[in-house]
């Protein structure tokens, strides 16, 4: 399956975001600003060579994701259910967008995902 099929949220699309806290312990499903399904969902890790925190965000339903990275909030813990992961398997992960969503919308279906927001 190719990954040409996905295509970035567009930054007026990101924009209607705002309202969408990402720090909640109750993180779930959002709106998806593109097809309008609760389908977006949010995936984010500590990067193991900056400690910034990194965020992917995905729609399963019409394929628009976005991803950013920044300073971790110093409130919450954000953990991450894919820490223990090897390095290597995880930057295998990141080949293409159909490895990395696929795996993450698994994790979701597990329930492994949305991951848990503590305050700190
Ligand atoms: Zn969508």
């Amino acid at each position: 399956m190719s990954s040409n099929r996905w295509r970035g949220y567009s930054s007026d699309e990101i924009a209607t975001l705002s309202d969408w806290d990402i720090f909640s312990p109750a993180l779930c499903e959002h709106r998806c600003p593109h097809c309008s399904r609760i389908m977006l969902r949010i995936y984010m890790y500590t990067s193991r060579l900056t400690g910034d925190l990194s965020t992917q965000i995905w729609c399963s339903n019409c394929h628009s994701y976005s991803g950013w990275t920044g300073p971790a909030p110093d409130d919450v813990i954000v953990h991450d259910p894919l820490a223990q992961l090897p390095a290597e398997e995880f930057d295998a992960l990141n080949k293409d967008e159909d490895t990395l969503f696929g795996y993450l919308d698994r994790l979701w279906e597990q329930g492994t995902l949305p991951q848990r927001i503590t305050p700190r």
